[in-house]
């Protein structure tokens, strides 16, 4: 330790924001050296003394509190600093970008299972203290005294370091024999931490090396020079089954021979196993896995794994962006354009934003990856913020299945009722006579919300939005989310003056059933909410149909992403309009990006594929572009519309987020605040310059659990210098809403509204 350093900063662990600072305690002479940057203390707080768990985040040499009224760290808790020091500045820059707590940062970077002090599950293996000549001596000589003592030996000279039951199972040795050969010196018994084994895949061993594609090969070159360098971050744009996955792989062992350590980022272990098992394969027991399915032991042991530096690749869906690795030289983001890498909780952190973060704080290299980039991303990449490396081609010069797109309203008037058109049916059929495998997607995102024309495709939208109203069931009227406003449910279509209006929806499970009957020979598994909520769920049933016990594999959008199933030659989307009339401005961004993704599950084998995509509004942009898999097609005409109405790379939303039981009180709350950050903003001339609009609303989703839920939203221009004044606003904002009775969340980047 530096001399002259006598005094720690320490956050405490308590979640209250007039605690939220440093405090500075004194470091008692016997401590000096111990208390480290990143470890974690125990230290009397407040005036009753009494104790409380703290991190420390800096050492100094002054304290902000006189001498006669500072504290002493009482002790120190573990035995290394359990944040890596290279980390502790992330902790205040979350505090700033996602207005939290500092405590609410670190309990990002730590396992729940170190402060509920889980127990280490130790094991005491018997070891030999000699070896060779020496121990068939001992065998020979004690065995006249003891068959028990020379079999636990023998025992021990064909293996090891056994555990001590283990070597009672097997040779039958009372315990006094064992310790006997303990006391005699010819045996040792170690106390060793043993962790909790969260992954049961075995390891795929028969993959072969892959010879590289021309794309791969170039891709990885860039990479390479990047981590040589240090820094750099890179957005890898690869048609589905362009073989991303063996470029991150690839990426990560450059980065391992560098003697760095890597993050891959995922949307959602559960849904990509086979993402997570060529890790595995390929990096063996130093790949660590983190995901929510865990348990408290388990996560706490990966994590102890992680920070005693046992492991080079550590893959996991968001909050792995915390591993606390302390040679971090690579953050890969898998299938970056997903939502899931944004936390709805507190705080609410995005993984994509703190990677960067962290990427810079610590010299590491950024990697995006994605074959539909989120359009801000992609955005961001023409203008520069991230290199683009592209992979037009999918492996082996295989095609892109052709894609067809079944117009759904010729269906009804051919007096087709069923989920299938004619087209989609006979594919299927023909899937099921040659022996091949099919997947079929029913979107349900914005399922029953929004209100369409059966006969014309028409789309009921707010004149000043153009967002698709959503539909309330209790007072059977539709609503503008961005603007407020009312509208009637329509008895006739406006557009074409048909009486086929309705709000939209059909199950997952309703459908199975209609295509068991329609199909009685084919082997249906569905994949939905309902039937993944056990454990392991997910990878059962890919499994299942991975290995061909299944024809059919029917699911919600949990089916569209990652998979690779060669035999696989035919893709249904049942109905992809439902998300083209999402109340949100990404509505034909997400549709565009599902439709794409799970059309990119057909043709990955040598039987080739094709995909059919039933619609009411086959003329859509989104589904037009899917069709042709033209990403850049689709951005370009996309970001001309949010160019337009200002929607995000070309603004930025923040939201305040308020819930509770009397609506009345809750909208009084939503106005009030609504005019007070107008006065607020009247004040100052460069929050005045940046604001596009600000609004209240009721949210959404209006009502859960009978809270009600009302939002401002607050759209400004995307400059660096607003978005940094209305943090400020912001922090001040929630100041305010502290007292209230309400719940109140300031989301400053929400992915959806
Ligand atoms: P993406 O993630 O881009 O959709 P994947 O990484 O899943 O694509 O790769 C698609 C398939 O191609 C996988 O089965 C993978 O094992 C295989 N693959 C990847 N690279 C090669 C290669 N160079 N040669 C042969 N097969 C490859
Ligand atoms: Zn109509
Ligand atoms: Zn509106």
């Amino acid at each position: 330790m530096e001399s002259g350093v006598v005094y720690a900063g320490v956050i405490i662990d308590q979640a209250h924001p007039s605690l939220d600072r440093v405090f500075h305690y004194i470091i008692p002479t016997e401590l000096k050296g111990k208390v480290q940057i990143g470890i974690r203390v125990q230290v009397p707080f407040g005036v009753s003394n009494r104790m409380v768990e703290g991190y420390v985040v800096r050492l100094d040499t002054a304290a902000d509190v006189p001498n006669d009224k500072i504290k002493a760290i009482d002790r120190v808790l573990d035995d290394y600093p359990v944040i890596p020091q290279s980390m502790i500045p992330l902790i205040s820059w979350m505090k700033e970008e996602y207005h939290c707590l500092s405590i609410e940062a670190i309990r990002c970077m730590t396992p729940p299972g170190l402060r509920a002090n889980i127990k280490k599950k130790t094991q005491r293996l018997v070891y030999l203290n000699d070896q060779g000549d020496v121990v068939e001596e001992r065998i020979n000589y004690i065995a006249r005294k003891s068959s028990y003592m020379a079999d636990v030996l023998r025992l021990l000279v064909q293996q090891d370091g056994i555990p001590l039951e283990e070597v009672r199972a097997v040779t039958g040795a009372p315990l006094s024999s064992i310790k006997n050969l303990e006391k005699r010196g010819w045996i040792r018994i170690e106390q060793q931490e043993v962790y909790r084994n969260p992954w049961n895949y075995e390891p795929d061993i028969g993959v072969q090396p892959k010879v590289l594609t021309a794309e791969q090969r170039l891709a990885i070159e860039t990479l390479e020079a990047a981590l040589t360098r240090g820094y750099g971050k890179f957005m890898l744009q690869g048609v589905t089954g362009s073989g991303k996955t063996e470029v991150y792989i690839q990426a990560a062992q450059k980065a391992v021979s560098l003697n760095k350590q890597v993050i891959v980022l995922v949307p959602e272990i559960s849904l990509t196993p086979q993402t997570v098992e060529r890790f595995k394969s390929h990096f063996g027991e130093r790949v660590a896995i983190l995901h929510s399915g865990l348990s408290l032991g388990e996560r706490y042991d990966e994590w102890r794994r992680i920070r005693s530096q046992k492991v080079d690749v550590v893959v996991g869906a968001r909050s792995a962006v915390f591993a606390p690795l302390e040679r971090l030289g690579l953050i890969i983001v898998d299938e970056a354009h997903e939502d899931s890498y944004k936390s709805d909780m507190q705080p609410r952190y995005h993984a994509v934003g703190v990677a960067h973060k962290r990427c810079e704080l610590e010299g590491a290299v950024l990697l995006l990856g994605s074959a539909t980039p989120s359009l801000t991303d992609y955005y961001l990449a023409e203008k520069g913020t991230y290199k683009m490396i592209k992979m037009k081609y999918r492996v082996d010069h295989r095609p892109l299945p052709p894609v067809e797109i079944v117009d759904m309203r010729k269906e009804i008037e051919l007096g087709n009722r069923s989920i299938l058109s004619g087209s989609l049916y006979r594919a299927l059929a023909d899937v099921l006579q040659k022996g091949e495998q099919a997947i079929l997607l029913l979107n349900r995102r914005g399922y029953a919300q929004f209100v369409s024309c059966r006969s014309c495709g028409f789309v009921v939208k707010c004149h000043n939005c153009d967002i698709s109203l959503t539909y309330h069931a209790y007072d059977k009227t539709l609503k503008c989310h961005y603007c407020g406003a009312n509208y009637p449910y329509p008895r006739v279509c406006p557009a074409c003056g048909s009486k086929y209006i309705k709000h939209f929806g059909i199950g997952t499970q309703r459908a199975e059933e209609e295509i068991k009957k329609l199909f009685p020979q084919a082997r249906v598994i569905r994949m939905d909410m309902d039937t993944t909520s056990t454990k392991g769920a997910h990878q059962r049933i890919l499994r299942a149909f991975g290995e061909g016990r299944y024809d059919i594999l029917l699911g919600t959008q949990m089916i569209a992403k990652g998979l690779d199933f060669p035999r696989v030659t035919l893709v249904g989307v049942i109905a992809a309009d439902t998300s083209l009339h999402l109340p949100d401005y990404r509505s034909s961004e997400k549709t565009f990006q599902l439709i794409t993704q799970v059309a990119g599950r057909a043709g990955r084998g040598p039987r080739g594929g094709r995909v059919i995509i039933q619609t009411y509004q086959p003329q859509h942009y989104a589904i037009q572009f899917a069709a042709r898999h033209d990403y850049v097609g689709f951005y370009s005409r996309e970001i001309e519309i949010r160019r337009q109405f200002l929607y995000p790379p070309f603004s930025h939303i923040i939201r305040i987020l308020m819930m509770g039981e009397k609506e009345d009180d809750l909208i009084r709350l939503a106005v009030d605040t609504r005019d007070w950050l107008k006065q607020k903003v009247e004040g100052s001339p460069v929050l005045k310059q940046g604001l596009i609009d600000i609004g209240a609303y009721s949210a959404p989703l209006e009502r859960i659990n009978n809270r009600y839920r009302w939002q401002v939203l607050v759209r400004i221009r995307p400059d660096d210098i607003y978005k940094q004044a209305y943090h400020r606003l912001m922090d001040e904002c929630l100041e305010r809403l502290m007292g209230v009775k309400e719940t109140t969340i300031v989301d400053f980047y929400p992915v959806s509204l």
